[in-house]
């Protein structure tokens, strides 16, 4: 018998399958204002699994976490001409409060640049008190037009760094450091999600930024996801905030500073980068579970052949969750796990404790990344799945990598950088063919540069480098 699908297949109704997945693995939900959106406890579990390797990874940098105010002055706002700009049409301005119309509105903080330099202008004075190295883990709210769960949503969860330094150069390389060593090292390495590093063009660059670094991933439906940003903000918000020290020299001189983020959005991309018609599949090194061992029947020798099973794989380092929900039909309960990805299924049945040969018995093993099902020595289970883990994680990067290389290809004039778009792919074409008149009639077909790289694939100094290549596509 066929199996019934349990969502629509991607080839039939992309955006569809991606809303039912959300909804079906349990990971999050519309909320009652429009933007707005409930994560569910399996969601948020991994959530919290890439807060923690980033928050990692981020304080390696010598960066600690801090809090700053959700409410900021509406006339902070204001201060830095570009950034006001950029935001003004996605702020949420409270003008009341305690039943009173306030005497300043605030504004519910769409990024924290504004009050952080606020702080920042206090508390350094020389270049003694240099860096200062911040980040924080909080909510925000840009009222998003076309909202969609976890890709754009009008309240989401980020983290958000601010740093400020004493030079150009320093501030310059500590932006790329967390491009490069934070952002792009953790989503290929736990998300398994391929990214092309690179810089913004000006039309694309953060509101009030000298430099924006970008990572961009392809989606199973060929379209490109803004996976985080890592901005330059060179002395504009210290111009504006007067965060000034005394250098080596005994000058008065505006710090240099930097602002990056990454956001919930990452949980969207992990289900259009690695989903499949049956699911999610989730990589083995970030999943919460990694394991998921199934009692197939109820009675007492399986169950204990189960939790046993479970006591060694957790000696191994894995994360395990036993089901032995037993009152709900086995189909179901597999159909379930393979919707929320988890990597790899121990299914004990009566028949597996069977043991001729007396070694123990036998289980079926699912891995949910290559599909495979076999049939495997109890025993042998605790020494096997820590190597599968890294194979299956390799495997999952590996299939971003193929799609992005087979779906991108070189072009030479804006008619074919639309084309290929349009059909699903990315295209290259040299930025000194298209320029900023080129992105403009792009856009106007729905295409934008992405970003720009250099012949060799590293992140370019200049928009107008010399061979500087622009990476061109539809986006969410
Ligand atoms: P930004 O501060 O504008 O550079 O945003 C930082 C990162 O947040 C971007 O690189 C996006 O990946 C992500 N992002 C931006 N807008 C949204 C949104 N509405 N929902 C979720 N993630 C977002």
């Amino acid at each position: 018998m066929a199996k019934t699908p349990v969502l629509t297949p991607r080839a039939q109704d992309f955006p569809r399958w991606y809303q039912e997945l959300v909804n079906k693995a349990e990971l999050a939900e519309n909320g009652p204002v429009r933007g707005t959106m409930v994560i569910r406890p399996y969601g948020y579990g991994i959530w919290e699994r890439m807060q923690a390797g980033l928050d990692a990874r981020i304080k390696e940098t010598g960066v600690q976490n801090a809090y700053f105010p959700l409410l900021i002055p509406q006339s902070y706002m204001t201060k830095e001409a570009e950034h006001v700009e950029g935001f003004s049409p996605e702020l949420a301005v409270v003008t009341h409060g305690g039943g009173k119309e306030l005497e300043e509105p605030a504004v519910v903080r769409p990024t924290s640049e504004t009050i952080v330099n606020e702080y920042f202008a206090k508390w350094v004075h020389s270049y003694r008190d240099l860096p200062l190295l911040i980040n924080q883990w909080a909510n925000v709210v840009r009222w998003e037009m076309r909202p969609r769960l976890f890709l754009r949503t009008s309240e989401f969860l980020w983290q958000e760094g601010h740093t400020a330094h004493a030079t150009y150069e320093e501030a310059r390389d500590f932006a790329a450091r967390i491009h490069r060593d934070v952002y792009a090292a953790f989503m290929t390495d736990v998300l398994a999600v391929d990214v092309v590093p690179g810089r913004k063009t000006a039309r694309e660059r953060f509101a009030g930024a000298l430099n924006t670094l970008t990572l961009e991933a392809m989606m199973d439906d060929g379209k490109a996801l803004q996976m985080g940003t890592s901005h330059e903000l060179g002395q504009n918000f210290a111009r504006a905030f007067n965060t000034v020290h005394t250098t080596r020299d005994g000058r008065r001189e505006h710090v240099w500073q930097t602002s990056w983020g990454s956001t919930t959005r990452m949980l969207g991309a992990l289900v259009m980068a690695h989903g499949d018609d049956d699911g999610l599949r989730l990589p083995p090194l970030l999943a919460p579970q990694q394991v998921v061992v199934l009692a197939v029947k109820g009675d007492e020798p399986v169950l204990a052949r189960v939790r046993e099973l479970a006591a060694r794989l957790r000696v191994e380092g894995l994360r395990v969750h036993v089901d032995d929900r037993t009152d709900v039909p086995f189909g179901r309960r597999a159909v379930d796990w393979e919707l929320k990805g988890v990597p790899f299924r121990v299914e004990i049945g009566p028949r597996d404790l069977d043991d001729p040969s007396g070694a123990g018995g036998t289980a079926t093993l699912v891995r949910r990344v290559p599909g495979t099902k076999e049939q495997r020595p109890l025993a042998e289970l605790p020494a096997l799945l820590p190597g599968l883990v890294q194979e299956d994680q390799a495997l999952l990067l590996r299939r971003t990598r193929e799609r992005r290389t087979e779906r991108t290809s070189d072009v030479r004039t804006i008619d074919e950088a639309a084309q290929a778009a349009a059909a699903g792919g990315w295209a290259r074409i040299p930025w000194a063919l298209l320029g900023p008149e080129g992105e403009r009639q792009l856009a106007a077909r729905s295409v934008t540069v992405r970003c720009l790289t250099a012949e060799d694939g590293t992140v370019p100094a200049e928009d107008d480098a010399p061979g500087n290549l622009a990476l061109v596509a539809r986006a969410y």
